[in-house]
């Protein structure tokens, strides 16, 4: 079933979750690990992300270096495939720009539609570690709006072989959008037209980045609805957990933490503090966006379910 649906026919706020393949060499038993205990909460649908290549540098004879492409996380398709049999719940793999051709993507999507897999969140994807900025295949897509349009047009029955009308696919789009603007965007209000720009292409909801102040959840909800967008939008979530989080989160999303929250942070003397901080903070969080009808709350677990069994607890 399409996540919007899934959105349409809800009474209630729902519980979806999102996880990261296993590195490479691990067995999907890790995957299972991770989801059994927030099963309890009855995901309507459960996201697994995409990771792209990165290049490793190997010293060869006589000082000559040699540069590796490795792929540390495969396997997005195959958990999803997998997730989809074992639970009965639909998954949705995150598909992106980087490092594919228009012609790999078109594939990717016959893969997926043959494996009954109907739903995608369609993204950019990061610059690899290596390059500082985003750097498209040369036969591939620049903006996730290019992809959206072209999983639009295969629902429409347009594939890249020209003049050929073949059977439509029927995938739903997910997009991502951002309370805290994009960090290569000019200003809020050139992203929140490109955001636009995704749904007129045929995304019919959005996934929030994480946020840590849910004033700037709701801003851009107002936001969004004042320039036309109408789609559900799904705040994203992610509960602190490592003194490491403290700065990495706001370095590598481009989120600032709230004054609260950035005090107990600074109490925290230990992991197993910033942890309870991040349980009781995003608690808080939950339940004021569900109090507010958000159609969803989406978590970003990282892999680390246990912590948002423990929030999910409290609020679903
Ligand atoms: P876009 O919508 O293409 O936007 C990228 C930038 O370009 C923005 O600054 C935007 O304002 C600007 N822009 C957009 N369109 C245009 C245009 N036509 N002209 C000029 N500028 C434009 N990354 C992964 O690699 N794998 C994942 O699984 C993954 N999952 C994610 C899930 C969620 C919910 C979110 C929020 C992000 C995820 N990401 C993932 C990260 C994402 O790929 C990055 O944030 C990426 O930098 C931007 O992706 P996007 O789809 O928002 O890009």
């Amino acid at each position: 079933m399409k996540v919007i649906d899934h959105l349409n026919a809800a009474n209630d706020t729902l519980f979806s979750f999102e996880i990261l393949p296993p590195l490479k060499g691990k067995s999907i038993q890790s995957i299972f690990d991770g989801i059994d205990p927030l099963m309890e909460f009855k995901p309507k649908f459960i996201n697994v992300t995409y990771h792209r290549e990165e290049y490793i540098y190997k010293e060869r004879e006589q000082g000559l270096l040699e540069k590796i492409a490795i792929r540390k996380r495969p396997g997005t398709v195959g958990i999803c495939a997998a997730i989809m049999n074992k639970y009965q719940v639909d998954a949705v793999p995150h598909l992106i720009c980087g490092g594919f051709s228009k012609e790999e993507t078109e594939n990717a999507l016959i893969d997926l539609q043959f494996l009954g897999i109907d739903n995608v969140l369609a993204l950019r994807g990061d610059s690899i570690k290596t390059e500082s900025n985003f750097k498209p295949h040369p036969q591939g897509h620049r903006y996730a709006v290019e992809l959206i349009e072209q999983i639009q047009e295969m629902n429409s029955g347009n594939y890249l072989i020209e003049d050929i009308q073949l059977e439509p696919t029927d995938f739903c789009i997910g997009a991502a959008g951002y309370p805290e603007k994009h960090f290569e965007a000019m200003n809020l209000t050139t992203d929140l037209q490109y955001l636009k720009a995704k749904v007129d292409a045929g995304a019919s909801y959005i996934v929030t980045q994480m946020f840590f102040d849910n004033k700037k959840y709701f801003e851009f909800v107002e936001a969004c609805r004042n320039i036309g967008i109408t789609v559900p939008i799904i705040p994203g979530l992610k509960p602190l957990k490592t003194l490491n989080h403290i700065s990495f989160l706001p370095k590598f999303f481009h989120i600032d933490y709230p004054e609260q929250l950035s005090k107990e942070l600074l109490s925290c003397k230990s992991n197993a503090d910033v942890e309870q901080v991040g349980i009781e903070w995003a608690i808080q969080q939950s339940k004021e966006l569900k109090a507010a009808g958000v159609p969803c709350i989406h978590y970003y677990t990282m892999s680390n379910s246990e912590q948002v069994k423990k929030i999910a607890g409290e609020v679903f």
